[in-house]
């Protein structure tokens, strides 16, 4: 499990989180929720190193990670894997070739094991009949879940997902939410940060609101949904509805 202990990061002298307090249990899907610029996407760069804690612990599986060692960084991406709204796939290669080149070029794992490896999880996500296309001949769903099969092959355990349904065309969001309702059945580890609130409700079991950098209310789906305790909350909520 994820555990963040009373986090604050700084973007130069601007405070982007105070005082954070999180926890994404083994098997949980977090759904994290707020109004644009509440820090939902500071809060996996921070988890990544991206942007280093300024105050505050992150604590993987009981060890708390050290930003200022790039090994334990290191390994900590090797653990937690993150998808994008931006999938950033590699143009000049084929689909297996983006989802096995990490595992084979950095890991060293064996080509032949993470090849089928690979074939399964593109099946997984519904591609198994575009191994050998590259990415511009691929409509942008099929390209995320692409990225989201490439964030698999790394076997994390955590896997971070921001706003991925977010730069696709409205009638190719299912097929990604459809994948992602899969990995929750499957009990994969998950911090989902999105706009799609209908779908939040759904898959979380537990949903986290958060505004100007700080947790204002987090619980169950139907509590944050349809009873949230917090002003702040009501008022999200009652405009998202
Ligand atoms: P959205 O829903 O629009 O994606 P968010 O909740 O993900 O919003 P963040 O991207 O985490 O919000 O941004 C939190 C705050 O940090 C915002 O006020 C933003 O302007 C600021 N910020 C983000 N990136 C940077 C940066 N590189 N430099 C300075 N400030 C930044
Ligand atoms: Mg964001």
């Amino acid at each position: 499990d994820l555990v963040i202990r009373g986090l604050d990061a700084h973007y130069g002298a601007t405070p982007v989180l105070s005082g954070l307090d999180l926890h994404v249990e083994s098997g949980a899907t977090v759904g994290l929720i707020g109004p644009s610029g509440s820090g939902k996407s500071t809060i996996l760069r921070t988890i990544l190193g991206l942007l280093p804690p300024s105050r505050g612990e992150i604590v993987l599986d009981g060890r708390r990670v050290d930003y200022a060692k790039p090994a334990e960084v290191r390994a900590l991406r090797e653990r937690v894997a993150v998808v994008f709204q931006q999938y950033n796939l590699f143009q000049n290669m084929t689909v297996l070739q983006n989802v096995c080149i990490t595992p084979v070029k950095i890991r060293g794992r064996p080509r032949r094991e993470v090849e089928d490896e690979a074939r399964r999880l593109l099946a997984k996500v519904g591609l198994a009949d575009k191994l050998s296309s590259y990415p511009d001949q691929l409509s942008g769903g099929q390209q995320q879940r692409v990225a989201i099969a490439r964030a698999l092959a790394l076997r994390p355990e955590i896997l971070l997902l921001d706003e991925v349904t977010a730069a696709l065309d409205p009638e190719l969001v299912s097929e990604v939410l459809d994948t992602i309702r899969l990995l929750a059945r499957e009990g994969m580890t998950m911090m989902i940060v999105s706009h799609e609130m209908g779908f939040i409700r759904e898959v979380s079991s537990r949903v986290v609101f958060m505004a100007d950098g700080r947790k204002v209310e987090e619980g169950p789906p139907a509590r944050i949904f349809d009873a949230p305790q917090e002003a702040r909350t009501q008022s999200f909520v009652s405009k998202i509805l």
